[in-house]
């Protein structure tokens, strides 16, 4: 049987809501990344450091109360996941917000959405150009920026928003801003591939595990499948493969893991007007591991999984470890919330090859 033992991983992209569903996720994170970078796009958004602050208790509340419910014999392996926050980019965010964010120990970055692309987005403002007064600062302050990167432009077609948004306002705005550190999040086309890696060291991308995994016609063809319905969408085979490619590589500094991990109730995404996000934290390794498996290339799981993202963002690197092992199982049908109400992971229906051991 083949098995990989690695750092233990870190989730540098993941939405964990927040109440209900935030107690139903929170395990299948906090089971096996040692941290994570959480989104701010709750409703109302995470704005503040303030307001970062509380959330991230609410979260760790919420490990620490499932935890002593499902595994009480074990609380402190899992009770020390680590959540760091994001705030949501906004034309209110202040100087002094800014600079609160630089002496934050707790956040680590700003995210930057465009209006509208994604859920509880439509606060974001359109005009990418609008925030260069805030990427100046950010720039001088040291503080990251994590970008959405799609034109939010309805004559676009949706296949190539993500290309459109590099040419159109990601490109000028690294030229402009050459020491602002940026992370492109969720990636998913290879003119985004080409793009990072034609900029300086500054410039890194976070990529998931269903970009890694699928390509459209896993979503379209035949039938739909609304659990890997996702925020970019899954794009061409060609996609695919010049993502697999440039996060298997011996030489991967600029890419690192983010699964965009992002649950939704059953009712959202089972809908005649579903939600785009995948719900992948629980399955996300097992996909990742079968990727770097079938290319060749599952020495490098670790520099992905567990080392390339704490160096950008400048932390240390996990003392603990994670074994996987290659063996056929079959993922849960769904998790459930204390109501009752279901969420469906974006493997359903799949036989996965990879399983964690602890
Ligand atoms: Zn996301």
């Amino acid at each position: 049987m083949k098995s990989i033992t690695i750092i233990k991983p870190d989730d540098w992209h993941l939405h964990l809501r927040d109440g209900d569903l935030l107690e139903a996720v929170i395990f299948s994170s906090s089971h096996h990344f040692q941290r994570a970078l959480v989104m701010p796009n709750l409703s109302p958004p995470i704005t503040t450091v303030k307001m970062a602050e509380e959330y991230k208790n609410r979260i760790c509340v919420a490990n620490r109360s499932v935890l002593e419910r499902i595994r009480p014999e074990n609380i402190n392996a899992f009770a020390s996941f680590n959540p760091y926050m994001t705030l949501y980019l906004n034309s209110e965010m202040s100087s002094q917000e800014l600079k609160r964010v630089s002496e934050s120990p707790d956040v680590l970055a700003v995210k930057f959405y465009p209006a509208g692309a994604t859920t509880n987005s439509t606060f974001g403002v359109s005009e990418f150009e609008s925030y260069y007064r805030v990427f100046e600062q950010m720039e001088k302050l040291d503080i990251v920026l994590c970008v959405h990167g799609e034109s939010i432009n309805p004559e676009i077609d949706v296949f190539d928003r993500e290309a459109r948004f590099i040419e159109e306002s990601f490109d000028p705005m690294t030229r402009r801003f050459p020491n602002l550190r940026v992370v492109f999040e969720h990636i998913s086309t290879a003119d985004a591939v080409n793009f990072v890696n034609d900029q300086n060291e500054n410039v890194v991308a976070s990529v998931t595990p269903q970009h890694l995994a699928y390509n459209r016609n896993n979503l379209l063809a035949g039938k739909l499948r609304p659990h890997k319905y996702c925020a970019p969408l899954l794009k061409k085979e060609a996609d695919r493969s010049s993502l697999v490619h440039a996060v298997t590589a011996d030489s991967n500094e600029k890419f690192f893991l983010g699964t965009d991990s992002a649950p939704h109730l059953i009712g959202e995404k089972e809908s005649s007007c579903g939600c785009a996000g995948c719900f992948s934290a629980p399955y996300a390794l097992a996909k990742y591991a079968e990727v770097f498996f079938a290319e060749g290339k599952l020495e490098n799981l670790e520099n992905f999984a567990s080392l390339n993202g704490a160096k950008f963002y400048g932390l240390p690197i996990n003392e603990e470890k994670l074994k996987l092992v290659q063996r056929n199982n079959i993922p849960k049908d769904f998790f459930m919330t204390e109501k009752g109400e279901k969420i469906v992971s974006f493997v359903h229906g799949e036989t996965l090859d990879w399983q964690i051991v602890n």
